[in-house]
Protein backbone atom coordinates (compact mmCIF):
# COMPACT_ATOMS: atom_id res chain seq x y z
CA UNK A 1 0.00 0.00 0.00
CA UNK A 2 1.25 3.56 -1.13
CA UNK A 3 -0.24 6.43 -0.53
CA UNK A 4 -3.71 6.49 -2.71
CA UNK A 5 -2.87 3.02 -4.61
CA UNK A 6 -2.96 -0.63 -3.07
CA UNK A 7 -2.39 -3.75 -4.24
CA UNK A 8 -4.82 -6.56 -4.85
CA UNK A 9 -3.82 -9.76 -6.33
CA UNK A 10 -0.31 -8.28 -7.99
CA UNK A 11 -3.15 -5.30 -9.53
CA UNK A 12 -2.94 -1.97 -8.43
CA UNK A 13 -6.56 -0.34 -7.22
CA UNK A 14 -6.89 3.44 -6.64
CA UNK A 15 -9.37 3.38 -3.15
CA UNK A 16 -10.22 7.01 -3.93
CA UNK A 17 -13.78 8.27 -4.71
CA UNK A 18 -13.86 8.75 -8.70
CA UNK A 19 -15.98 11.99 -8.77
CA UNK A 20 -16.05 14.19 -12.26
CA UNK A 21 -13.17 12.80 -13.64
CA UNK A 22 -11.08 12.69 -10.54
CA UNK A 23 -9.55 10.87 -8.21
CA UNK A 24 -10.56 12.27 -4.61
CA UNK A 25 -9.75 11.19 -1.56
CA UNK A 26 -11.54 11.53 2.06
CA UNK A 27 -9.89 12.79 5.23
CA UNK A 28 -10.73 9.27 6.79
CA UNK A 29 -10.66 5.37 5.10
CA UNK A 30 -12.04 1.90 6.76
CA UNK A 31 -9.98 -1.22 6.12
CA UNK A 32 -11.28 -3.76 3.53
CA UNK A 33 -10.20 -7.05 4.56
CA UNK A 34 -10.07 -10.10 2.06
CA UNK A 35 -12.55 -12.96 3.17
CA UNK A 36 -9.88 -15.65 1.72
CA UNK A 37 -7.55 -14.82 4.77
CA UNK A 38 -8.37 -11.79 6.52
CA UNK A 39 -5.37 -10.21 4.93
CA UNK A 40 -5.87 -6.54 4.88
CA UNK A 41 -6.72 -5.10 1.32
CA UNK A 42 -6.64 -1.81 1.70
CA UNK A 43 -7.74 1.74 3.29
CA UNK A 44 -10.69 2.74 1.28
CA UNK A 45 -11.91 6.29 1.25
CA UNK A 46 -14.67 6.51 3.82
CA UNK A 47 -17.06 8.61 2.42
CA UNK A 48 -18.47 12.00 3.59
CA UNK A 49 -22.07 13.87 3.22
CA UNK A 50 -19.88 16.51 1.26
CA UNK A 51 -18.15 13.83 -0.56
CA UNK A 52 -21.76 12.04 -1.63
CA UNK A 53 -22.93 15.53 -3.02
CA UNK A 54 -19.91 16.26 -4.50
CA UNK A 55 -20.64 13.32 -6.87
CA UNK A 56 -23.78 14.28 -7.48
CA UNK A 57 -23.12 17.64 -8.29
CA UNK A 58 -20.95 15.67 -10.56
CA UNK A 59 -23.26 13.93 -12.32
CA UNK A 60 -25.57 16.76 -12.31
CA UNK A 61 -23.51 19.05 -14.39
CA UNK A 62 -22.45 15.84 -16.55
CA UNK A 63 -25.79 14.98 -17.51
CA UNK A 64 -27.11 17.57 -20.30
CA UNK A 65 -24.28 16.56 -22.57
CA UNK A 66 -24.34 12.95 -21.78
CA UNK A 67 -28.19 13.22 -22.16
CA UNK A 68 -27.69 14.91 -25.74
CA UNK A 69 -25.11 12.63 -27.11
CA UNK A 70 -26.33 10.92 -29.96
CA UNK A 71 -27.33 7.59 -28.98
CA UNK A 72 -25.15 5.37 -31.63
CA UNK A 73 -22.22 7.72 -29.87
CA UNK A 74 -23.52 6.61 -26.38
CA UNK A 75 -23.27 3.11 -27.61
CA UNK A 76 -19.98 2.96 -29.14
CA UNK A 77 -19.03 4.52 -25.84
CA UNK A 78 -20.13 1.77 -23.95
CA UNK A 79 -18.69 -1.07 -26.19
CA UNK A 80 -15.47 0.91 -25.56
CA UNK A 81 -16.53 -0.07 -21.07
CA UNK A 82 -16.91 -3.24 -22.38
CA UNK A 83 -13.64 -4.02 -24.97
CA UNK A 84 -11.55 -2.64 -21.67
CA UNK A 85 -13.20 -4.76 -19.04
CA UNK A 86 -12.17 -7.24 -21.72
CA UNK A 87 -8.48 -6.00 -22.24
CA UNK A 88 -8.70 -6.36 -18.01
CA UNK A 89 -10.73 -9.48 -17.33
CA UNK A 90 -8.15 -11.31 -15.34
CA UNK A 91 -7.66 -8.58 -13.36
CA UNK A 92 -10.67 -7.86 -12.47
CA UNK A 93 -11.66 -11.43 -11.80
CA UNK A 94 -8.32 -11.88 -8.81
CA UNK A 95 -9.26 -8.63 -7.84
CA UNK A 96 -12.92 -9.93 -7.05
CA UNK A 97 -11.91 -13.33 -5.92
CA UNK A 98 -9.77 -11.61 -3.12
CA UNK A 99 -12.63 -9.58 -2.44
CA UNK A 100 -15.51 -11.44 -1.99
CA UNK A 101 -14.30 -14.92 -1.81
CA UNK A 102 -16.40 -16.30 -4.82
CA UNK A 103 -14.63 -18.70 -7.08
CA UNK A 104 -11.88 -17.28 -9.08
CA UNK A 105 -13.00 -19.79 -12.09
CA UNK A 106 -16.70 -18.50 -12.29
CA UNK A 107 -15.13 -15.11 -12.31
CA UNK A 108 -12.57 -15.95 -14.73
CA UNK A 109 -15.26 -17.75 -17.32
CA UNK A 110 -18.20 -16.60 -16.05
CA UNK A 111 -19.01 -13.27 -14.15
CA UNK A 112 -16.56 -11.07 -15.69
CA UNK A 113 -17.69 -11.93 -19.65
CA UNK A 114 -21.28 -11.09 -18.59
CA UNK A 115 -20.03 -7.93 -16.97
CA UNK A 116 -18.94 -7.18 -19.99
CA UNK A 117 -21.90 -8.21 -22.22
CA UNK A 118 -24.14 -6.19 -20.17
CA UNK A 119 -22.52 -2.99 -21.18
CA UNK A 120 -22.84 -4.42 -25.05
CA UNK A 121 -26.18 -5.52 -24.53
CA UNK A 122 -28.02 -2.51 -23.06
CA UNK A 123 -25.42 -0.45 -25.88
CA UNK A 124 -27.41 -2.72 -28.56
CA UNK A 125 -30.54 -2.55 -27.16
CA UNK A 126 -30.66 1.46 -27.11
CA UNK A 127 -30.49 1.47 -30.70
CA UNK A 128 -33.57 -0.98 -30.81
CA UNK A 129 -35.51 1.14 -28.35
CA UNK A 130 -38.16 2.61 -30.27
CA UNK A 131 -41.80 2.44 -30.52
CA UNK A 132 -43.70 2.75 -33.15
CA UNK A 133 -46.03 5.38 -33.20
CA UNK A 134 -49.43 5.17 -33.85
CA UNK A 135 -52.82 7.02 -34.62
CA UNK A 136 -56.03 8.20 -32.29
CA UNK A 137 -58.62 9.88 -34.27
CA UNK A 138 -56.15 11.92 -36.78
CA UNK A 139 -53.75 12.71 -33.90
CA UNK A 140 -50.05 11.25 -33.79
CA UNK A 141 -48.89 9.40 -30.43
CA UNK A 142 -44.95 9.16 -30.09
CA UNK A 143 -43.33 7.48 -27.33
CA UNK A 144 -40.27 8.43 -26.07
CA UNK A 145 -37.23 7.41 -23.70
CA UNK A 146 -36.22 10.85 -21.98
CA UNK A 147 -33.21 10.10 -20.02
CA UNK A 148 -34.35 10.97 -16.15
CA UNK A 149 -30.76 12.91 -14.75
CA UNK A 150 -28.47 11.70 -11.79
CA UNK A 151 -29.11 8.37 -10.69
CA UNK A 152 -27.62 6.80 -7.31
CA UNK A 153 -26.86 2.98 -7.41
CA UNK A 154 -26.20 1.18 -4.39
CA UNK A 155 -25.21 -2.43 -4.59
CA UNK A 156 -24.69 -5.45 -2.64
CA UNK A 157 -20.72 -7.40 -1.76
CA UNK A 158 -22.06 -11.08 -2.83
CA UNK A 159 -21.37 -10.35 -6.65
CA UNK A 160 -20.15 -6.53 -6.64
CA UNK A 161 -19.51 -5.78 -10.31
CA UNK A 162 -21.96 -8.17 -11.59
CA UNK A 163 -24.65 -6.40 -9.80
CA UNK A 164 -23.43 -2.91 -10.09
CA UNK A 165 -22.98 -3.34 -13.95
CA UNK A 166 -26.39 -4.50 -14.17
CA UNK A 167 -27.35 -1.03 -13.29
CA UNK A 168 -24.59 0.97 -14.75
CA UNK A 169 -25.22 -0.41 -18.20
CA UNK A 170 -28.85 0.24 -18.71
CA UNK A 171 -28.63 3.53 -16.32
CA UNK A 172 -25.83 4.99 -18.75
CA UNK A 173 -27.05 3.93 -22.37
CA UNK A 174 -30.51 5.58 -21.24
CA UNK A 175 -28.61 8.76 -21.21
CA UNK A 176 -28.77 9.33 -17.13
CA UNK A 177 -25.58 9.95 -14.97
CA UNK A 178 -24.78 7.51 -12.40
CA UNK A 179 -23.18 7.74 -8.93
CA UNK A 180 -22.56 3.99 -8.25
CA UNK A 181 -22.04 3.24 -4.12
CA UNK A 182 -19.99 -0.06 -3.91
CA UNK A 183 -20.73 -2.42 -0.70
CA UNK A 184 -17.87 -1.16 1.41
CA UNK A 185 -17.21 -5.15 1.85
CA UNK A 186 -15.83 -5.36 -1.76
CA UNK A 187 -14.96 -2.05 -2.92
CA UNK A 188 -12.50 -2.72 -4.96
CA UNK A 189 -13.57 -3.87 -8.63
CA UNK A 190 -15.59 -0.92 -8.64
CA UNK A 191 -12.56 1.51 -8.53
CA UNK A 192 -11.01 -0.61 -11.52
CA UNK A 193 -14.35 -0.25 -13.04
CA UNK A 194 -13.59 3.36 -13.25
CA UNK A 195 -10.48 3.53 -14.47
CA UNK A 196 -11.51 1.10 -17.43
CA UNK A 197 -14.48 3.57 -17.93
CA UNK A 198 -11.81 7.21 -18.31
CA UNK A 199 -10.03 5.13 -20.63
CA UNK A 200 -12.71 4.09 -23.08
CA UNK A 201 -13.35 8.04 -22.90
CA UNK A 202 -16.82 8.02 -20.83
CA UNK A 203 -16.59 12.03 -20.29
CA UNK A 204 -15.74 13.25 -16.72
CA UNK A 205 -18.86 12.71 -14.44
CA UNK A 206 -20.73 10.21 -16.19
CA UNK A 207 -19.78 7.71 -14.15
CA UNK A 208 -18.53 8.51 -10.36
CA UNK A 209 -17.76 6.22 -7.42
CA UNK A 210 -18.14 7.18 -4.10
CA UNK A 211 -17.30 4.81 -1.77
CA UNK A 212 -17.75 4.74 2.35
CA UNK A 213 -20.23 2.94 4.77
CA UNK A 214 -24.14 2.65 3.69
CA UNK A 215 -24.89 3.89 7.48
CA UNK A 216 -23.21 7.25 7.23
CA UNK A 217 -23.32 7.89 3.50
CA UNK A 218 -26.28 6.37 1.89
CA UNK A 219 -28.63 9.07 3.31
CA UNK A 220 -26.73 11.66 1.18
CA UNK A 221 -27.63 10.13 -2.06
CA UNK A 222 -31.04 8.81 -1.49
CA UNK A 223 -32.51 12.06 -0.09
CA UNK A 224 -31.20 14.25 -2.40
CA UNK A 225 -33.48 16.37 -4.84
CA UNK A 226 -30.90 16.02 -7.68
CA UNK A 227 -31.25 12.31 -7.77
CA UNK A 228 -33.84 10.92 -10.42
CA UNK A 229 -33.46 7.41 -9.72
CA UNK A 230 -32.41 5.39 -6.61
CA UNK A 231 -31.91 1.24 -8.32
CA UNK A 232 -30.76 -0.65 -4.88
CA UNK A 233 -29.92 -4.55 -4.75
CA UNK A 234 -29.63 -5.67 -0.93
CA UNK A 235 -31.56 -6.84 2.37
CA UNK A 236 -34.70 -5.65 3.06
CA UNK A 237 -33.92 -3.18 5.73
CA UNK A 238 -32.04 -1.14 4.13
CA UNK A 239 -34.28 -0.86 1.51
CA UNK A 240 -36.71 0.30 4.33
CA UNK A 241 -34.63 3.22 4.87
CA UNK A 242 -34.05 4.00 1.50
CA UNK A 243 -37.20 4.09 0.39
CA UNK A 244 -38.29 6.22 3.35
CA UNK A 245 -35.13 8.98 2.42
CA UNK A 246 -36.40 9.18 -0.98
CA UNK A 247 -40.11 9.96 0.16
CA UNK A 248 -39.09 13.20 0.56
CA UNK A 249 -38.52 13.81 -3.13
CA UNK A 250 -40.79 10.85 -4.32
CA UNK A 251 -37.51 9.96 -6.41
CA UNK A 252 -38.33 6.51 -7.96
CA UNK A 253 -36.89 3.50 -6.84
CA UNK A 254 -36.42 -0.03 -8.02
CA UNK A 255 -35.62 -2.63 -5.41
CA UNK A 256 -33.85 -6.09 -5.93
CA UNK A 257 -34.06 -7.47 -2.78
CA UNK A 258 -33.73 -10.70 -1.04
CA UNK A 259 -35.31 -14.13 -1.00
CA UNK A 260 -36.47 -17.46 0.57
CA UNK A 261 -37.21 -19.53 -2.92
CA UNK A 262 -38.23 -22.84 -3.27
CA UNK A 263 -36.94 -25.56 -5.01
CA UNK A 264 -40.30 -27.75 -5.78
CA UNK A 265 -39.28 -31.50 -6.46
CA UNK A 266 -42.20 -33.74 -7.97
CA UNK A 267 -42.19 -37.61 -7.53
CA UNK A 268 -42.51 -37.65 -11.65
CA UNK A 269 -39.06 -35.61 -11.87
CA UNK A 270 -35.83 -36.83 -12.94
CA UNK A 271 -34.20 -37.63 -9.18
CA UNK A 272 -30.25 -36.66 -10.71
CA UNK A 273 -31.04 -33.72 -12.10
CA UNK A 274 -33.20 -32.34 -9.16
CA UNK A 275 -30.75 -33.62 -7.25
CA UNK A 276 -28.05 -31.41 -9.25
CA UNK A 277 -30.16 -28.18 -8.94
CA UNK A 278 -30.75 -28.86 -5.42
CA UNK A 279 -26.62 -28.77 -4.60
CA UNK A 280 -26.47 -25.44 -6.93
CA UNK A 281 -27.74 -23.85 -4.24
CA UNK A 282 -24.56 -24.25 -2.15
CA UNK A 283 -23.30 -21.84 -4.85
CA UNK A 284 -21.63 -18.74 -3.77
CA UNK A 285 -21.57 -20.19 -0.48
CA UNK A 286 -24.97 -19.61 -0.57
CA UNK A 287 -24.82 -15.86 -0.92
CA UNK A 288 -26.85 -15.95 -3.69
CA UNK A 289 -30.03 -14.01 -3.62
CA UNK A 290 -31.95 -16.32 -5.86
CA UNK A 291 -30.88 -19.43 -4.23
CA UNK A 292 -33.67 -21.82 -3.86
CA UNK A 293 -33.27 -22.48 0.00
CA UNK A 294 -36.03 -24.25 0.78
CA UNK A 295 -36.46 -27.84 -1.05
CA UNK A 296 -40.24 -28.98 -1.33
CA UNK A 297 -39.91 -32.80 -1.81
CA UNK A 298 -42.93 -35.18 -2.82
CA UNK A 299 -43.50 -37.34 0.27
CA UNK A 300 -43.32 -40.36 -1.92
CA UNK A 301 -39.84 -39.84 -3.43
CA UNK A 302 -38.06 -38.02 -0.30
CA UNK A 303 -35.78 -40.40 1.05
CA UNK A 304 -34.49 -41.13 -2.09
CA UNK A 305 -33.70 -37.91 -3.08
CA UNK A 306 -31.90 -37.27 0.54
CA UNK A 307 -29.93 -40.25 0.26
CA UNK A 308 -29.19 -38.94 -3.59
CA UNK A 309 -28.40 -35.15 -2.24
CA UNK A 310 -26.26 -36.30 1.06
CA UNK A 311 -23.83 -38.64 -1.21
CA UNK A 312 -23.72 -35.53 -3.91
CA UNK A 313 -23.32 -32.45 -1.49
CA UNK A 314 -20.38 -34.97 0.11
CA UNK A 315 -18.48 -34.20 -3.29
CA UNK A 316 -18.50 -30.93 -3.08
CA UNK A 317 -15.10 -28.97 -2.01
CA UNK A 318 -14.26 -26.45 0.20
CA UNK A 319 -11.51 -24.18 0.12
CA UNK A 320 -9.57 -21.69 -1.74
CA UNK A 321 -11.56 -19.89 -4.36
CA UNK A 322 -8.78 -19.32 -6.24
CA UNK A 323 -7.95 -22.88 -6.52
CA UNK A 324 -9.39 -24.93 -9.61
CA UNK A 325 -11.38 -27.91 -7.69
CA UNK A 326 -12.75 -25.43 -5.26
CA UNK A 327 -17.07 -25.64 -5.46
CA UNK A 328 -17.32 -23.32 -2.05
CA UNK A 329 -15.15 -20.41 -0.94
CA UNK A 330 -15.29 -18.80 2.48
CA UNK A 331 -18.32 -16.80 3.87
CA UNK A 332 -18.15 -12.59 3.28
CA UNK A 333 -17.33 -11.87 6.75
CA UNK A 334 -17.32 -12.63 10.51
CA UNK A 335 -20.43 -11.00 11.14
CA UNK A 336 -22.27 -12.97 8.41
CA UNK A 337 -20.89 -16.19 9.97
CA UNK A 338 -21.84 -15.35 13.14
CA UNK A 339 -25.85 -14.73 11.58
CA UNK A 340 -25.44 -18.15 9.57
CA UNK A 341 -24.65 -20.29 12.30
CA UNK A 342 -27.31 -18.52 14.85
CA UNK A 343 -29.81 -19.54 12.08
CA UNK A 344 -28.90 -23.06 12.06
CA UNK A 345 -28.41 -23.17 16.18
CA UNK A 346 -31.58 -21.99 17.07
CA UNK A 347 -33.25 -23.91 14.63
CA UNK A 348 -31.51 -27.19 15.74
CA UNK A 349 -32.47 -26.11 19.29
CA UNK A 350 -36.44 -25.28 18.48
CA UNK A 351 -36.52 -29.63 17.09
CA UNK A 352 -34.67 -29.08 13.30
CA UNK A 353 -31.98 -31.85 12.55
CA UNK A 354 -29.16 -31.59 10.71
CA UNK A 355 -29.26 -34.26 7.67
CA UNK A 356 -25.53 -32.48 6.90
CA UNK A 357 -23.26 -29.83 8.38
CA UNK A 358 -25.02 -27.64 10.94
CA UNK A 359 -21.46 -25.99 12.17
CA UNK A 360 -18.80 -23.78 11.34
CA UNK A 361 -15.69 -24.91 10.17
CA UNK A 362 -11.62 -23.25 10.55
CA UNK A 363 -11.14 -20.07 9.31
CA UNK A 364 -14.61 -18.33 7.57
CA UNK A 365 -16.02 -21.36 6.38
CA UNK A 366 -19.16 -22.96 7.22
CA UNK A 367 -20.06 -26.88 6.30
CA UNK A 368 -23.05 -26.84 3.50
CA UNK A 369 -26.16 -27.89 5.69
CA UNK A 370 -29.33 -29.47 5.16
CA UNK A 371 -32.15 -29.05 7.74
CA UNK A 372 -35.17 -31.03 8.18
CA UNK A 373 -38.16 -31.67 10.77
CA UNK A 374 -38.40 -27.63 10.28
CA UNK A 375 -42.19 -26.09 10.74
CA UNK A 376 -43.16 -23.94 8.23
CA UNK A 377 -43.79 -20.93 10.60
CA UNK A 378 -40.26 -21.23 11.90
CA UNK A 379 -37.43 -18.82 11.86
CA UNK A 380 -35.34 -20.93 9.68
CA UNK A 381 -38.10 -20.91 6.92
CA UNK A 382 -39.21 -18.03 6.62
CA UNK A 383 -35.63 -15.65 7.14
CA UNK A 384 -33.19 -15.28 4.64
CA UNK A 385 -30.14 -16.81 5.64
CA UNK A 386 -27.40 -16.18 2.72
CA UNK A 387 -25.20 -18.59 3.94
CA UNK A 388 -25.11 -22.43 2.86
CA UNK A 389 -27.96 -23.61 4.69
CA UNK A 390 -30.88 -25.34 3.17
CA UNK A 391 -34.05 -26.67 4.54
CA UNK A 392 -36.22 -29.91 2.96
CA UNK A 393 -39.91 -29.97 3.49
CA UNK A 394 -42.24 -32.93 2.05
CA UNK A 395 -45.44 -32.42 0.29
CA UNK A 396 -48.34 -34.87 -0.53
CA UNK A 397 -49.79 -33.43 -3.57
CA UNK A 398 -49.55 -30.02 -5.50
CA UNK A 399 -51.88 -28.09 -3.97
CA UNK A 400 -49.74 -28.25 -0.49
CA UNK A 401 -46.63 -28.10 -2.70
CA UNK A 402 -47.67 -24.65 -3.67
CA UNK A 403 -48.98 -23.39 -0.39
CA UNK A 404 -45.80 -24.11 0.92
CA UNK A 405 -43.93 -22.43 -1.92
CA UNK A 406 -46.01 -19.23 -1.47
CA UNK A 407 -46.26 -19.12 2.19
CA UNK A 408 -43.13 -16.37 2.92
CA UNK A 409 -42.82 -12.88 2.52
CA UNK A 410 -40.96 -13.42 -0.18
CA UNK A 411 -41.52 -14.12 -4.13
CA UNK A 412 -37.99 -13.28 -5.93
CA UNK A 413 -37.64 -17.06 -7.57
CA UNK A 414 -39.05 -20.62 -7.79
CA UNK A 415 -37.29 -23.86 -9.36
CA UNK A 416 -39.48 -26.66 -10.58
CA UNK A 417 -38.50 -30.03 -11.11
CA UNK A 418 -40.86 -32.22 -13.01
CA UNK A 419 -41.36 -34.38 -15.91
CA UNK A 420 -44.60 -33.63 -16.56
CA UNK A 421 -45.20 -30.59 -18.49
CA UNK A 422 -48.80 -30.07 -18.01
CA UNK A 423 -47.67 -29.94 -13.91
CA UNK A 424 -45.15 -27.01 -15.05
CA UNK A 425 -47.28 -24.44 -16.59
CA UNK A 426 -50.31 -25.56 -13.52
CA UNK A 427 -47.93 -24.96 -11.15
CA UNK A 428 -46.04 -22.01 -12.83
CA UNK A 429 -49.41 -19.98 -12.64
CA UNK A 430 -49.78 -20.06 -8.84
CA UNK A 431 -46.67 -19.29 -7.83
CA UNK A 432 -45.38 -16.03 -6.53
CA UNK A 433 -42.45 -15.33 -7.96
CA UNK A 434 -40.67 -12.99 -10.48
CA UNK A 435 -38.89 -15.89 -12.16
CA UNK A 436 -39.35 -19.48 -12.28
CA UNK A 437 -37.29 -22.09 -13.40
CA UNK A 438 -38.68 -25.56 -14.67
CA UNK A 439 -35.67 -28.22 -14.48
CA UNK A 440 -33.07 -25.29 -14.88
CA UNK A 441 -31.62 -22.75 -12.48
CA UNK A 442 -29.62 -19.64 -12.76
CA UNK A 443 -30.82 -19.18 -16.59
CA UNK A 444 -30.74 -15.49 -17.21
CA UNK A 445 -30.86 -13.29 -20.35
CA UNK A 446 -30.88 -9.36 -20.28
CA UNK A 447 -33.60 -9.08 -22.61
CA UNK A 448 -36.05 -10.96 -19.51
CA UNK A 449 -37.88 -9.18 -17.00
CA UNK A 450 -35.66 -9.67 -13.20
CA UNK A 451 -36.86 -8.83 -10.16
CA UNK A 452 -39.32 -9.70 -7.34
CA UNK A 453 -42.40 -10.19 -5.54
CA UNK A 454 -43.76 -9.03 -1.93
CA UNK A 455 -40.58 -8.49 -0.20
CA UNK A 456 -38.30 -9.76 -2.93
CA UNK A 457 -38.23 -6.02 -4.39
CA UNK A 458 -40.12 -3.95 -6.46
CA UNK A 459 -39.98 -3.45 -10.49
CA UNK A 460 -37.87 -5.61 -12.63
CA UNK A 461 -34.95 -4.59 -14.76
CA UNK A 462 -33.56 -6.09 -17.81
CA UNK A 463 -34.41 -4.93 -21.50
CA UNK A 464 -37.25 -2.71 -22.32
CA UNK A 465 -37.91 -2.96 -18.59
CA UNK A 466 -34.80 -1.42 -17.14
CA UNK A 467 -35.36 1.72 -20.08
CA UNK A 468 -39.02 1.90 -18.67
CA UNK A 469 -37.11 2.58 -15.34
CA UNK A 470 -34.19 4.74 -16.13
CA UNK A 471 -36.20 7.06 -18.69
CA UNK A 472 -39.11 9.41 -18.26
CA UNK A 473 -41.02 7.98 -20.92
CA UNK A 474 -42.80 10.13 -22.96
CA UNK A 475 -46.01 10.30 -24.86
CA UNK A 476 -46.25 13.34 -27.67
CA UNK A 477 -49.67 13.82 -29.32
CA UNK A 478 -49.83 15.93 -32.28
CA UNK A 479 -52.78 16.83 -33.96
CA UNK A 480 -53.12 17.26 -38.04
CA UNK A 481 -53.96 20.84 -37.47
CA UNK A 482 -52.42 23.71 -36.44
CA UNK A 483 -49.89 24.38 -39.17
CA UNK A 484 -48.29 27.35 -40.69
CA UNK A 485 -49.17 25.20 -43.58
CA UNK A 486 -52.38 24.67 -43.36
P1 LIG B 1 -27.12 -4.43 2.65
O1 LIG B 1 -28.53 -3.97 2.54
O2 LIG B 1 -26.51 -4.54 3.99
O3 LIG B 1 -26.14 -3.51 1.80
C1 LIG B 1 -26.34 -3.26 0.43
C2 LIG B 1 -25.80 -1.90 0.09
O4 LIG B 1 -26.54 -0.93 0.80
C3 LIG B 1 -24.33 -1.68 0.47
O5 LIG B 1 -23.71 -0.93 -0.55
C4 LIG B 1 -24.43 -0.85 1.73
O6 LIG B 1 -23.33 -0.01 1.92
C5 LIG B 1 -25.65 -0.02 1.41
N1 LIG B 1 -26.30 0.58 2.58
C6 LIG B 1 -26.31 0.12 3.86
N2 LIG B 1 -27.00 0.97 4.64
C7 LIG B 1 -27.42 2.00 3.85
C8 LIG B 1 -28.19 3.16 4.07
N3 LIG B 1 -28.65 3.49 5.27
N4 LIG B 1 -28.45 3.97 3.02
C9 LIG B 1 -28.00 3.67 1.79
N5 LIG B 1 -27.26 2.57 1.53
C10 LIG B 1 -26.98 1.74 2.54
O7 LIG B 1 -27.10 -5.84 1.90
P2 LIG B 1 -25.87 -6.81 1.74
O8 LIG B 1 -25.68 -7.55 3.02
O9 LIG B 1 -24.73 -6.09 1.14
O10 LIG B 1 -26.42 -7.79 0.60
C11 LIG B 1 -27.10 -8.96 0.89
C12 LIG B 1 -28.56 -8.80 0.58
O11 LIG B 1 -28.73 -8.41 -0.79
C13 LIG B 1 -29.32 -10.09 0.72
O12 LIG B 1 -30.55 -9.85 1.35
C14 LIG B 1 -29.54 -10.52 -0.72
O13 LIG B 1 -30.64 -11.36 -0.93
C15 LIG B 1 -29.70 -9.22 -1.40
N6 LIG B 1 -29.45 -9.36 -2.84
C16 LIG B 1 -30.49 -9.25 -3.71
C17 LIG B 1 -30.28 -9.42 -5.06
C18 LIG B 1 -31.40 -9.30 -6.04
O14 LIG B 1 -31.14 -9.11 -7.21
N7 LIG B 1 -32.65 -9.41 -5.64
C19 LIG B 1 -29.00 -9.68 -5.54
C20 LIG B 1 -27.96 -9.79 -4.61
C21 LIG B 1 -28.20 -9.62 -3.26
Amino acid sequence: MTGHLTTVAGVAVDTRHWIGGERVASAATFTDHSPIDGGVLGEIARGTAAEAHAAVAAAKAAFPGWAATPRAERARLLHAVADGVERRLEDLAVVETADNGALLRSHRRGVMPRVAHNFRFFADWLLTLDHEDFDTRGHTNHVSWDPAGPCVLITPWNAPLMLATWKIAPALAAGNTVVLKPAEWTPMTASLLADIAAEAGLPAGVLNVVQGLGPEIGDALTSHPDVRRISFTGSVPTARHIAASAAANLTPLSLELGGKSPLLVFADADLDLAVELAVEQYDNAGQVCLAATRLLVEESVAEEFTRRFVERAGQLKQGDPRELPTDLGPNIHERQLEKIDGFVQRAIGAGARAVIGGERLAGRFYAPTLLTDVAQDSEIVQEEVFGPVLTLQTFRDEAEAVRLANDTRFGLAATLATGSRERADRVTGQLVAGTVWVNCFFVRDLQAPFGGSRHSGVGREGGTWSFDFYCDVKNTVTAPKGWQEN
